[in-house]
């Protein structure tokens, strides 16, 4: 569904990302993890088109991606800081996917209160951002990144800025969400509880390249090094 060949990012002489190589199959639910700088956002960026890579390609549906300018990847994406617009509403923000489009009146009318049920904030839409706790802005902006039924979501440690509860509360929505559409996602964190909390396989990162990849099983209970067993917390 989304293939990830020899993937290769370098800044000057500083290799961010050596040849990564994954296949993902359609709905899955794949984690990036592992330490600062070890080239999870970089290989996101890639698939996202935001960065080009230096050698390797980018497969959806076996059509190179690399060629296809960002905006018309057809990608959901969420980040770790608000990216609202603030001069919009709630509602116009969810809109907002669509009316790039241009899409008919009715239907972006019916997608935003569609939106805004899932990430259950129907009642939210006539506020602005400004007026929105930090969890139910990240809850927009999820709701504005699926508006368009995207096949892939790419979302970049999208609840580091929540406290705990806030965090589990939207991972919980998140989950409920992968299931309910089938959304194919892939999820850039450095918390392990998280990634083993959320996803069908792990990528675990070291140093631009993937150490293991795997069930949150597998790498708990065979992990294939002493990083992967003390990065995931099995260690004793
Ligand atoms: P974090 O958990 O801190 O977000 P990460 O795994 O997402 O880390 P990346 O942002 O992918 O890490 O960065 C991988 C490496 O590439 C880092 O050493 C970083 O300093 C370097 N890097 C990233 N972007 C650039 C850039 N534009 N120019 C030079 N080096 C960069
Ligand atoms: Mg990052």
């Amino acid at each position: 569904f989304l293939s990830i060949r020899d993937l290769r990012k370098a800044f000057g002489s500083f290799v961010a990302v050596h040849d990564v190589t994954i296949d993902i199959p359609r709905g899955q639910f794949l984690t990036f993890l592992g330490p600062s700088g070890s080239g999870k956002s970089t290989t996101l960026y890639a698939i996202a088109g935001f960065q080009h890579p230096t050698s390797g390609d980018v497969l959806f549906k076996g059509r190179s991606l690399l060629s296809v300018p960002s905006h018309k990847r057809n990608i959901g994406m969420v980040f770790q800081r608000y990216t609202l617009f603030q001069h919009l509403t709630v509602a116009e923000n969810v809109a907002f996917p669509l009316r790039v489009r241009r899409r008919p009146d009715a239907e972006v009318k019916r997608k935003v209160a569609e939106m805004l049920s899932l990430v259950r904030l129907e009642s939210f839409g006539d506020r602005h951002p400004g007026a929105l706790s930090g969890g139910q802005q990240q809850r927009v902006a999820l709701a504005r990144a699926l508006a368009y039924d995207p096949p892939i979501l790419l979302m970049d440690e999208p609840l580091s800025a929540l406290d705990k509860k806030l965090r589990e509360e939207i991972q919980a929505e998140i989950r409920r969400i992968h299931r309910e559409t089938g959304v194919t996602i892939l999820y850039v964190t450095h918390d392990q509880d998280e990634a083993l909390h959320l996803s069908d396989r792990i990528a675990l990162f070291r140093d631009g390249r993937i150490e293991q990849i795997g069930t949150g099983e597998d790498l708990y209970v065979r992990p294939q090094s002493e990083f992967v067993a003390s990065f995931i917390g099995n260690s004793n």
